[in-house]
């Protein structure tokens, strides 16, 4: 990430992270904010003045501080084309670039449709942020999208350079773990991101943000035609069959330890 910038992550709602970006005079965008106090105080906190918002989707933990936090946007809002987002905003799609001015801030938008089907990435400054669609050690649940689509979103998200930094949008990262090591027991990389991240949550801390490589080492969502996923699925046919099993099997898997 470029030197002049800190980025933040502000715990929201029950597992959510709302990301801040700022640079060095204080000038601040928030991305996701589904709740309106803990962004307040940490902008208090850090002395931080906001000047814009990236939304990556609609849902309510996602946008739920949009309105007030920008006094109906007259800070700028930036969002997918959704009827379903009711703040005023400007609607950015695949390939569209958003350039902010303070902090100097330019980000490539990326639709990655799947969890939603307007969902979008922004990509720029060594960071994305991806919503809910790429979580460290998983993806997320498929509310509108094929397996197809799911699939070629994350393809995308995977292609980054792989010092990216991953910022998404919860904290889920233990339970994907748990989940990753029963498809994946023998990855050398996700039984030490599985200690590190229980470590880290049993301090207190985040695990996040991680790097795009760690995430194409440990993450099975990722990790599709690696010979170990393959072996661990042998009776899907071909990566998309495969992704589609590991999906359903998490879904299982969540519904068990919740
Ligand atoms: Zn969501």
């Amino acid at each position: 990430m470029s030197d002049d910038l800190r980025i933040l992550a502000v715990p929201a709602l029950s597992d959510n992270y709302v990301w801040l970006l700022a640079d060095a005079s204080g000038a601040a965008i928030a991305v996701d904010p589904g709740e309106v106090a803990p962004v307040r105080a940490a902008l208090a906190r850090e002395k931080l003045r906001l000047t814009a918002v990236l939304l990556t989707h609609h849902h309510p933990d996602h946008i739920g501080g949009a309105a007030a936090l920008t006094d109906n946007g007259r800070i700028p809002i930036y969002g997918p084309e959704d009827e379903r987002i009711d703040v005023p905003y400007t609607r950015v799609g695949d390939g569209d670039r958003v350039t902010i001015a303070s902090p100097a801030l330019r980000f490539d938008v990326i639709a990655i449709p799947g969890h939603t089907k307007s969902h979008i990435a922004y990509f720029g400054h060594g960071v994305v942020f991806c919503g809910d669609t790429l979580f460290s050690v998983g993806c997320g649940r498929m509310f509108e999208g094929t397996p197809v689509q799911m699939l070629a979103s994350l393809d995308r998200l995977a292609e980054l350079p792989g010092d990216t930094l991953v910022c998404c949008g919860h904290e889920y990262t233990v339970a994907n773990c748990a989940f990753a090591q029963t498809i994946d027991p023998d990855n050398p990389a996700l039984a030490m991101r599985t200690t590190q991240a229980r470590a880290l949550r049993e301090r207190g801390s985040l695990t996040l943000p991680v790097s795009l490589a760690e995430e194409r080492a440990c993450n099975p969502f990722l990790r599709v035609d690696s010979a170990a996923i393959i072996a661990a699925l042998p009776r899907a046919k071909g990566r998309v069959e495969r992704f589609a099993e590991l999906r359903r099997r998490k879904d299982e898997f969540r519904a068990v330890v919740a």
